[in-house]
């Protein structure tokens, strides 16, 4: 068995949502994330998936603790981070990095690609000497050809950037990235070529990788596990083989994969969800997906499933479970 890298137990976190009385206090907050516990082992790729707004990049970032969670507990290598000063956490940023959805916004436009790289290793103390040589490694790992770092952000293309982003997450040798929906803004072409970087990222690096996705498609090939994210929960996890070949067991899961157009085979043979997920200010009572979901019973609307552990490593939440069959 692989040993933990990251750790979650219980995370919550929400938002204020701008709305205040009279006295300036906040009248509604937003809960991002609910309560939330996952782990991944060293090397592991966990693919985190939801439809948008669901949290998926707020627990991504309790994760690497660029936010702070209102309860509960993270711990990387061993180690609780939770309550870490800045200061504290300096020396440990060097190993968790972030794979951004839009590169293009987090990159400097009037600086070369050679120049936002050599300010990263700068920043994290790498000496001069060695700054050539690492950039050189990190661009052949990820698949750019050199004549890229005397270009600016605006003369690459969607798959280049994406590329040097992951280029400069890469190159202080992290263990643990957080890629948050890295290919989403990509032509499905251009998708399928930095998927296949990742996985191989993941195969010659040993990476700890939580990919962040709204399609249970894009994940399918790059994760070893997938936890499925419903309205700041999670709903259901299982191996990349449970999910893909024996098949979800969370109708939301469910209503996701036959949500996959298919290339051949016709189509998936599970009833497709109904609306649109309600408002995380107002999260209904019971289950959340209860207003969505084909398989709801009376219970459902009045008492909350807990995840539970089914076997195989599968944890699921819901009553389904109880039922008869
Ligand atoms: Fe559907 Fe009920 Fe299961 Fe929720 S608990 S997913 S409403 S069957």
């Amino acid at each position: 068995m692989r040993e933990t890298l990251v750790e979650a137990v219980g995370l919550a976190k929400s938002f204020p949502t701008g709305r205040k009385s009279v006295l300036g206090r906040p009248l509604e907050t937003l809960s991002a994330v609910r309560g939330v516990s996952l782990s991944i082992a060293r090397g592991e790729t966990l693919g985190l998936v939801g439809e948008s707004g669901c949290g998926k990049s707020t627990l991504g970032r309790l994760l690497l603790k660029l936010l702070d969670p209102d309860a509960g507990v993270v711990r990387f290598d061993g180690r609780d981070i939770t309550r870490l000063s800045r200061g504290e956490m300096a020396p440990l940023r060097s190993r968790m990095q972030i794979v951004f959805q839009n590169p293009y916004a987090t990159l400097n436009p009037s600086f070369s690609v050679r120049s936002t790289l050599t300010e990263v290793l700068a920043l994290h103390g790498t000496r001069r000497s060695e700054r050539r040589d690492r950039i050189a490694e990190v661009l052949s790992l990820v698949g750019l050809p050199a004549d890229v770092l005397d270009r600016r952000p605006r003369q690459l293309s969607g798959g280049q950037l994406q590329r040097v982003g992951t280029a400069r997450a890469l190159l202080v040798e992290p263990e643990f990235l957080v890629a948050d929906e890295p290919v989403s803004a990509l032509d499905v072409s251009v998708q399928a070529q930095v998927l296949n970087m990742m996985a191989d990222l993941r195969e010659r690096l040993g990476l700890s990788v939580l990919f962040i996705a709204h399609d249970l498609r894009v994940v399918e090939h790059v994760a070893d596990r997938v936890a499925v994210m419903y309205l700041g929960k999670i709903v259901e996890t299982a191996t990349s083989e449970d999910l893909y070949r024996v098949g979800p067991l969370h109708p939301y899961s469910q209503g996701l994969l036959a949500a996959i157009p298919q290339v051949t085979g016709g189509p998936r043979k599970t009833a497709m969800m109904e609306g649109d997920p309600p408002s995380p200010i107002h999260v209904p009572t019971g289950c959340a997906f209860a207003g969505r979901c084909p398989s709801r019973m009376p219970r459902c609307t009045v008492e909350e499933p807990a995840l539970r552990d089914v076997g195989g490593g599968r944890m699921v939440a819901c009553h389904l479970l109880d039922a008869d069959p």
